[in-house]
């Protein structure tokens, strides 16, 4: 049965457009053989949009993404635009479709796959196995808050500023979203904060202690300070399952959990708006961690994995579709247990492919799966 899911695509620049053309072959795989289907819209953004219409995102296909179920994104992004005004620029797209479509939840899995054990810069047996989910406030905190700017006093002393502020309301939905989360996975949340030494830490922990008591069941909770769980990541980061943060720390502390797992072209993520009260949805856009990558855009060499595990997250998250998400993900652990690997991750034993190849023992791995 056809459940007809309105899917958006933005390709964007550089590689984006060939791990999405390549993605797309798993998506085509899933409406062949599994209950799922999907109406696809596509839209330009970043320098393709510019190239195209004179603008990284047109007001229609922002529209188009407010309108879907939910959004695939590849990445933006390229020297050739290096000289635009600030307004013109690719990663303007992203942003303006982040703060419209108000995704104040991002989510940063930092998984590493029992074939990629070697690729971290970690001991073995201190990342296999690793499977920890990162919980970004997206949309507030120190980036954003007001005052921020820049003064010069009367005797010439520039001081620069910036507020880290959050109001109890946007604690409470992104504790909301990690709760959730926590529930779906093995139930341990850890909110993190410096409430020692910064007032909106106390508030933070404060808010997150009383909405685990009123809507917590099922979550065992605990508070560790932002400088602590940055050494604990590295330490011994498998006693983590969901992390909570808010903006400022979240940026550090998801790049250092993403660096455990080895590469760049693995790594997946989502961003969340809130449920719409009416009709149960919300927006959400999915996309890989990393860039454009014109170093080897063009060239067919880029790792797809990144951005079809994004999509596995767009199953899970906003189609509620859990089975086909676990298919996918073991037919990449699967895949990466073949002898073809893109050349982020490739290591000894192995045979050089590009992303045709590295797509296609993907595809293998789900015949042979769902055999
Ligand atoms: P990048 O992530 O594009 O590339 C960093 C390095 O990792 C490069 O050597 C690249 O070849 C490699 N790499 C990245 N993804 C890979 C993959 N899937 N397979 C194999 N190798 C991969 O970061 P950058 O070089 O700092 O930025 C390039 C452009 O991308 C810039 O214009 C930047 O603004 C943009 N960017 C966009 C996004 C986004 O769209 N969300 C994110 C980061 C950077």
């Amino acid at each position: 049965m056809a459940s007809n899911k309105k899917l958006m695509i933005m390709a964007g620049d550089g590689i984006g457009q060939e791990v999405m053309t390549a993605t797309l072959k798993v998506a085509d795989w899933l409406s062949k053989h599994r209950s799922i289907s999907f109406d696809v819209t596509e839209g330009l953004v970043g320098g393709a949009a510019y190239d195209a219409h004179g603008t990284p995102l047109k007001d229609e296909t922002l529209a188009d993404a407010m309108a879907a179920d939910a959004t695939l994104f590849g990445a933006v992004g390229g020297p050739q635009y290096d000289d635009l005004p600030f307004e013109l620029k690719p990663e303007r797209g992203l942003l303006t479709l982040r703060k419209e479509m108000d995704l104040f939840a991002n989510l940063r899995p930092a998984m590493v796959f029992p074939a990629l054990v070697s690729a971290s810069t970690l001991k073995p047996e201190i990342v296999s196995g690793l499977n920890i989910m990162i919980v970004r406030e997206l949309t507030g905190g120190v980036y954003f808050a007001e005052p921020r700017g820049r003064t010069t006093d009367e005797d010439g002393t520039v001081r620069a500023f910036d507020t880290n502020m959050y109001t109890p309301p946007e604690i409470e939905r992104i504790g909301r979203v990690a709760f959730d989360l926590a529930r779906k996975r093995d139930g341990k949340l850890t909110s993190v904060e410096k409430s020692n030494v910064m007032h909106s830490g106390i508030l933070w922990r404060e808010v997150m202690t009383a909405l685990h008591k009123a809507e917590g069941e099922g979550v065992e909770m605990s508070h560790m300070y932002a400088d602590n769980c940055a050494m604990q990541l590295v330490r011994a980061p498998k006693q983590f399952d969901v992390l909570v943060t808010d903006n400022l720390f979240g940026d550090i502390l998801s790049d250092t959990a993403a660096m455990l797992t080895g590469s760049l072209g693995m790594l997946p993520s989502a961003s969340l708006g809130a449920v719409d009260a009416t009709t149960g949805k919300r927006h959400a856009l999915y996309e890989p961690v990393h860039g454009s990558a014109p170093d080897i855009a063009g060239k067919g060499l880029a790792n797809p994995l990144a951005e079809v595990l994004s999509f596995s997250m767009l199953l899970r998250y906003s189609f509620d579709q859990g089975d086909d998400a676990d298919l996918i993900e073991k037919a990449v652990e699967k895949s990466l247990e073949g002898e073809l690997r893109t050349g982020d991750i490739m290591a000894d034993g192995f045979t050089a492919t590009g992303t045709d190849g590295m797509i296609d023992q993907v595809i293998r791995s789900l015949d042979e799966l769902s055999r």
